[in-house]
């Protein structure tokens, strides 16, 4: 299980795609189809660097077991 929470533009590098708000996880595997391309969650990837994610992204984080829900543990 790795750390997440609500999006927080501040975890992010500045200038890369998760600082302007914007959805890392699916920037990352070049654009999905039905990604809102708006985060809102941010997460730690396998090489421990913060990524955002959609949406999309968080159903699909969850559904792996990878993060927990939003809102939940903490
Ligand atoms: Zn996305």
């Amino acid at each position: 299980m790795k750390p997440s929470q609500t999006f927080d533009p501040s975890l992010h590098a500045p200038g890369s795609p998760a600082a302007e708000g914007r959805c890392s996880y699916h920037a990352d595997q070049g654009g999905g189809g039905q990604c809102s391309g708006e985060a809102v969650v941010s997460f730690e990837d396998d090489d421990g660097q913060w990524q955002s994610g959609c949406g999309l992204a968080l159903e699909d984080l969850v559904e792996r077991g990878e993060i927990e829900p939003l809102g939940q543990g903490a």
